[in-house]
């Protein structure tokens, strides 16, 4: 079976919405340090991207969570695969992730952590699918909202593969 990527957003335009991110980012924390929260392993290319465009004081940390379910569908039960080097009481948290869908998965882990004191927590993705959503989680901020397709790139993967495509893309199959 072959598979072909239909590019749903540019290179130039991820950057460029990075970028914005960043910057509306840092005056949101205007005097405040950051603890950048990755989701692994898909946050990996917008945490870093991101990061380089926040102007506050920013440390980045890193977290992996598997959920139990099917391929398609979270379950909402999530298990912490690789927990935070450091205790987040006192520190203003920002989690970033690739993508929101369900929104099982963060609903999850943003009680969790919410249970660890932090000052704030707060959420960004860079890919939202509102439609999809069945769990109420607030996103501070989106960099895309896409439509319910299966995306590929920037960090997102299907069966390990396309993480390092530089743009996002939809995959089909023939
Ligand atoms: P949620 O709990 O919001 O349903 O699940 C979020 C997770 O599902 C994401 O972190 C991602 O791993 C996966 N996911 C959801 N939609 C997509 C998609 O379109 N493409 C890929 N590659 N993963 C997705």
């Amino acid at each position: 079976m072959g598979e072909r990527i239909r590019e749903l957003i540019s290179e130039a335009d991820v950057a460029k919405r990075i970028a914005e991110m960043g910057a509306q980012i840092s005056k949101d924390y205007e005097g405040e340090d950051v603890y950048l929260l990755c989701i692994l392993k898909g946050g990996v290319f917008f945490t870093t991207e991101l990061a380089k465009h926040i102007t506050v004081p920013v440390t980045i940390d890193f977290m992996s969570v598997s959920s139990y379910g099917s391929e398609t569908t979270s379950s909402g039960i999530v298990r912490i695969v690789k927990d935070l080097d450091t205790p987040i009481e006192g520190k203003n948290v920002l989690i970033a992730e690739d993508i929101v869908d369900t929104g099982r998965t963060l609903a999850y882990l943003m009680e969790h952590l919410k249970q660890r004191k932090p000052k704030s927590l707060k959420l960004c993705t860079l890919l939202d699918k509102p439609d999809r959503r069945v769990s109420d989680v607030h996103v501070d901020y989106t960099g895309f909202e896409i439509p319910d397709e299966f995306v590929v790139g920037y960090g997102l993967d299907y069966d390990q593969r396309y993480r390092n495509l530089p743009y996002v893309g939809v995959i089909e199959f023939d």
